[in-house]
């Protein structure tokens, strides 16, 4: 059988600290409540979580709902971040009282219990606490064995000095926050005529050495389809990568980054501010890779996760 899978290493040197981090202080204990999807926080307020138990590379979505008074202040940490919430008023809402958040889970984030912790005030200046616990499973995720060109497994000094340079560089991007949220409603596939995709979180064997796993998710395309902005968002990078060749990365505020890669030319430069739908260039084979590709990541505060889930999660109407 013809092999048609095409694969790219596209932020494999990304890593976040995090991931090999020993966390010995949230370490599942015996006694730990089980997870629950909604938390009842008092003085009608419940928070809800998408998935309590949500497996490696996932997204959460969270929602903080008041009853009767408006919720202001909300603050919220989780696996010792900062959670950034947001109002909207969904098409089917009539009160504005949701607030909403994002939750990354990383690829590699170690399957155990860790705790999340909402506070937020009434407008009659009580204070709520909304603990509760969020289990993380491990991914079930394939291992593949692949051949890509030697250098980008056993890549020479320099081009390790620039990748590590690269690696740097995207860490500094993904840990900044944007206070303001560029995203307005349903994330959108970044190729037309796609419904789903896999090989998200795939463990890699490359030319024989085991590979960091697979960040995103590939989806073949000849070379020169045009590639679309998944959401609104600002251009932070648009420019070539050792390992995922011509890539762009849009910021959509609030710790939310899409990633595009291997692309074989630009439409899009750093500072633009593009629409949901703009093209941002075209699919092409730049990079570590066995073929024409799209790879498509996402980054939630700092984690890995899968992006098809921004699709799912925050469709209009879904909530
Ligand atoms: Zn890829």
């Amino acid at each position: 059988m013809r092999r048609t899978i095409v694969i790219c290493a596209a932020l494999l040197a990304i890593t976040p600290a995090i991931a090999q981090k020993s966390r010995p202080h949230h370490r599942v204990a015996a006694a730990m409540p089980k997870p629950l999807a909604i938390h009842d926080c008092g003085r009608n307020v419940t928070l809800h979580l998408s998935a309590p138990d949500p497996t490696q590379g996932s997204l959460l979505l969270l929602e903080l709902r008041s009853a009767t008074q408006t919720v202001t202040e909300i603050k919220g940490t989780w696996d010792d971040r900062e959670i950034p919430f947001w109002q909207e008023l969904k098409p089917n809402e009539k009160s504005p009282n949701v607030w909403r958040a994002l939750v990354g889970v990383d690829l590699e984030l170690k399957p155990e219990n860790y705790p999340l912790a909402i506070t937020a005030k009434t407008e009659s200046a009580e204070e709520i606490f909304c603990p509760a616990t969020i289990d993380v499973k491990e991914g079930q995720f394939a291992t593949e064995s692949l051949k890509v060109a030697p250098n980008f497994v056993e890549p020479n000094p320099e081009q390790l000095a620039r990748a590590e340079a690269e690696r740097q560089r995207l860490r500094a991007i993904f840990a900044t926050v944007t206070p303001d949220r560029l995203w307005d409603g349903s994330f959108h596939y970044p190729l037309t005529g796609l419904t789903t995709g896999g090989n998200f979180g795939k463990r890699r064997i490359l030319n024989g050495k085991a590979g960091s796993p697979h960040s995103g998710v590939d989806f073949p395309a000849p070379a020169g389809t045009p590639v679309y902005a998944a959401q609104r968002g600002r251009v932070v990078l648009a420019e070539p990568l050792y390992f995922s060749g011509n890539t762009v990365i849009l910021d959509h505020g609030l710790g939310l980054y899409t990633l595009y890669a291997h692309f074989e030319s630009f439409s899009v430069q750093p500072g633009d501010l593009v629409d949901t739908g703009a093209i941002l260039g075209k699919v092409g084979a730049t990079g570590r890779v066995t073929g024409p590709h799209l790879h498509w990541g996402a980054t939630v505060n700092r984690a890995r996760t899968n992006p098809l889930e921004l699709i799912s999660l925050l469709a209009v109407g879904a909530h």
